[in-house]
């Protein structure tokens, strides 16, 4: 789970790290409010939506006074930012961060990352922040500095030390970068992170160290047990078919195709995927639906997959062993006459009940397509397409 700037911001405020004095703004008239409210001097207005990549999109903006704010703030709040790394669609921008501006001698990068294949923490550095971090990976490989974190012992001093030496600090900058140093790794840890990144870190004019950016991910299995941090998920950031799937403990993702897919267990769901592409056809999301699923996770499931206006066929591929077929075909039949389904819809039932699951499809009398294995049941989706049924 992403969450915006100024709270990955005022979070690692609160564990040490420095960052500039702001205020949060919903409207033209706050932005200027929190302009005002920051003394006479020029300050920075930043678009609050959950991707990077936002000054080059046009919305940060170095502005000079108050009615200057005012203005820009305007010309953003209720429009979408575009930036590369979201869609064509871009994120909507309902709130502002003002901030004091800040004279910048030096931009570093600062990550913290789960590296995976050693299963810790890593720092990922480089002296030439401002820069996304595929870019600099990409330009200049060797200037990123990488360090493992043993969780046995937690962030070393000789590893802050040797990290600050390396990015070409000096005097006072050292102690104060072993400081965001230990501050990013606590928040990291103690709040169940994913990723912290400050980028640009910058090294002030007047020697002192200021997170110029912020962000942080969390990880949503961990969110049970940090309200806290749950409280600030921004629903109006995310895929409104990823929210709805995720207040009802589905694993959704949607995805560009047209072949909406309800499936149980992740491994299942892939092979489906692949096999509808090997078809010819599209994958319009991935869902798992889980083990245990009854009729109303069923529906919650067809909800979720039709909630998306470019399906046209829907795949139910089902290999029962934690759940029961019968179940699975009879939450098919109640979202049939609890959501309204005028698109096909392909089953695939294999596993536990199977025979009572397939009889109950039989005899319910809907236009179900049955099918018997993965192959078939891909294939079957596809061609149910209307585009295939036109070209015929
Ligand atoms: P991002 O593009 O979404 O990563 O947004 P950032 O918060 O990183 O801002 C983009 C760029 O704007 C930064 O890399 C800085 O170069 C610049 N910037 C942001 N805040 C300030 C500021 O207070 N003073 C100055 N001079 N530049 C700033
Ligand atoms: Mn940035």
């Amino acid at each position: 789970m992403d969450i915006h700037e100024y709270q990955a911001k005022e979070i690692l405020a609160e564990f040490g790290v420095p960052v500039p004095r702001g205020g949060i703004a919903f409207t033209p008239e706050q932005a200027a409010f929190r302009a005002r409210d920051l003394g006479d001097q020029r300050c920075v207005v930043k678009a609050q939506v959950h991707s990077g990549g936002r000054g080059e999109a046009g919305g940060v903006k170095l502005c000079e006074t108050p009615d200057d704010v005012r203005e820009f703030a305007k010309g953003l709040l209720g429009t979408s930012l575009v930036t590369k790394q979201t869609d064509a669609n871009g994120k909507r921008i309902d709130r502002l961060w003002i901030e004091e501006a800040t004279p910048i001698d030096r931009e570093l990068y600062l990550g913290f990352v789960l590296d995976r294949t050693s299963q810790r923490i890593m720092i990922v550095a480089s002296g030439h922040g401002g820069m996304e971090i595929e870019d600099l990976a990409e330009e200049d490989p060797d200037r990123l500095i990488r360090m493992i974190i043993d969780p046995a012992v937690g962030l070393a001093e000789y590893q802050a030390r040797e990290l600050a030496f390396r990015l070409g600090l000096k005097g006072s900058q050292i102690g104060q970068m072993i400081t965001v140093l230990r501050a990013c790794y606590r928040a990291y840890r103690d709040l169940d992170a994913m990723m912290v990144e400050i980028n640009p870190l910058v090294v002030c004019r007047d020697g002192s160290l200021v997170a110029l950016d912020a962000k942080m991910s969390f990880d949503r299995n961990a969110l049970f047990r940090r309200p806290q941090v749950g409280a600030l998920r921004d629903p109006g950031q995310e895929d409104p078919r990823e929210s709805y799937a995720a207040d009802h403990g589905l694993a959704y993702v949607g995805l560009d195709g047209d072949i909406g897919c309800i499936i149980n267990g992740a491994g299942l769901a892939m092979a489906s995927m692949d096999m509808i592409q090997l078809a010819g056809g599209e994958p319009a999301n991935f869902l798992d639906i889980g083990g245990g699923a009854s009729p109303e996770r069923v529906c919650q499931a067809f909800r979720t997959v039709l909630s998306d206006p470019n399906i046209s066929v829907i795949l139910v591929n089902i290999f029962a062993g934690i759940n029961r077929c019968d179940w699975i075909a009879n939450g098919v039949i109640q979202a049939y006459k609890e959501v309204g389904i005028d698109i096909p819809v392909v089953v695939r039932l294999s596993g536990t009940n199977v025979e009572a699951g397939r009889k109950l499809i039989k005899e319910s009398g809907l236009p179900i397509i049955s099918a018997d294995s993965l192959a078939d049941a891909a294939a079957a989706a596809v061609t149910a397409q209307p585009q295939s049924i036109a070209a015929e």
